[in-house]
């Protein structure tokens, strides 16, 4: 069967970094390459063939668990407020808390890189609430897991479905103390191409950027764009990074081809927006946020139990339904991603141009759009 080291396909890799914590020689260094992303490199002069970074990849098919589906949405303002969904995720962290465990999630860290970290007070798993759409560098973080399991801590572990089958493979068995959560992802945008952005913004205004909120809710759960928090306190608006993740032109290879999205989970719950709720359940949809919450697992029914009563709406629906307007499958590749992360590389893509350059190539030609609107247009007259 091809992975990424006998075949060294990158679609083959999602960079959890499993091979190299657990190569026998440490002969495997993650390393970033032009696009941004973290890969294996082997120092062949250290390695001794046992084959075992093939055995331990955390990038094949798994057969996960059969889902149940709910809408879902936290009975506290505030939680819900700072959340990107319906706050699925704060609920999670303060039974883990509450129960003197540890909850690991993805935060900035001084430079804004999108890093994974673990929270033992509630106050700090505040920092994982809201979506950074960037892949984030796991550091220590699967050791850490690890030694909080060892000694018998309850550990919430949040990530990409990809970052806890790297987890899992690396732990190498199970844990009845530990709890996964995935979030449902689409695909994991570009660090470098963030970091640019970044420095790009920095250029432009001449200070420094202290935050980006990729989904405040200040005009509402599905009116949400970014807001650049500067360092002198002013805000901006700035959409074009965002725009660039979601038309999928900056995703990391493995992610167009990605083994987990499928409505079988290898998690307990997972956590998304719940899209299309207007239509699914019009009764039921907030501007607030929505949650679609999958339970996927023994161990994620029991827990449901335990902390349905911090729900305002907790209402099973059809798998099936819950999934038809949200991303359970791959997602198409931008005709123009490997043109723009060739000039990343080359350098003729940097943080004078970024911007521009990532307006320029999510452009939609004056022609689509028209072919759009009059497809539109014909739909609705047809559904009359
Ligand atoms: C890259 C990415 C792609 C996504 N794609 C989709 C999608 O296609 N459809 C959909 O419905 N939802 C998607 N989501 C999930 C959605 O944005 C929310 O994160 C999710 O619904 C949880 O919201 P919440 O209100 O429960 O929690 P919040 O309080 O918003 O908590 C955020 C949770 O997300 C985790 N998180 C934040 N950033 C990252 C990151 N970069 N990588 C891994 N984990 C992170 C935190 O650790 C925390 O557990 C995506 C999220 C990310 C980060």
């Amino acid at each position: 069967m091809d992975n990424y080291f006998n075949s060294g396909k990158k679609e083959l890799c999602n960079g959890c970094g499993t091979c190299a914590l657990r190569c026998p020689k440490n002969a495997i260094e993650m390393v970033e390459d032009g696009e941004g992303f973290l890969y294996p490199h082997i120092n062949k002069e250290k390695c001794i063939n046992c084959g075992l970074c093939e055995k331990v990849c955390s990038n094949f098919n798994k057969t996960g668990q059969e889902s149940v589906a709910y809408i879902a949405i936290n009975n506290n303002e505030k939680e819900l407020k700072n959340a990107s969904s319906g706050g699925m995720f704060y609920i999670l962290a303060k039974y883990v808390i509450e129960n003197n465990g540890v909850v690991f999630g993805v935060t900035y860290d001084k430079e804004l890189n999108v890093i994974h970290k673990y929270a033992e007070t509630l106050e700090d798993c505040k920092q994982f609430c809201g979506s950074k759409y960037v892949r984030s560098d796991l550091k220590n973080t699967y050791k850490e897991a690890e030694k909080f399991l060892k000694d018998g801590r309850v550990v919430l572990y949040t990530g990409t479905a990809c970052q806890l089958s790297g987890l899992k493979s690396y732990l190498g068995k199970e844990y009845d103390n530990l709890i996964l959560c995935d979030i449902l992802c689409h695909a994991n945008p570009s660090p470098k191409v963030f970091r640019l952005y970044k420095e790009s913004l920095e250029k432009k205004y001449s200070k420094k950027v202290k935050d980006i909120k990729f989904r405040s809710k200040e005009n509402g759960w599905r009116n949400q764009t970014p807001i650049i928090v500067f360092n002198d306190n002013n805000k901006i608006e700035e959409n074009t990074f965002f725009n660039a993740f979601v038309k999928e032109m900056i995703n990391r290879q493995s992610c167009y081809s990605c083994m987990f999205a499928s409505k079988s989970r290898i998690t307990d719950f997972t956590i998304a927006d719940f899209w299309g709720i207007e239509k699914v359940k019009p009764n039921l949809d907030s501007t607030k946020g929505v949650s679609l919450l999958t339970v996927n697992s023994e161990k994620g029914k029991k827990l449901l139990n335990i902390f349905k009563n911090n729900t305002s709406i907790l209402e099973k629906v059809d798998i099936d339904i819950a999934s038809k307007y949200n991303h359970f499958n791959n997602v198409p590749v931008h005709k123009n991603r490997d043109k723009f992360f060739k000039s990343i590389e080359n350098g003729s893509i940097n943080s004078d141009n970024i911007i521009y350059a990532m307006n320029k190539y999510t452009r939609v030609s004056i022609v689509k759009k028209i072919l759009r609107k009059g497809k539109r247009i014909v739909k609705k007259a047809l559904n009359k």
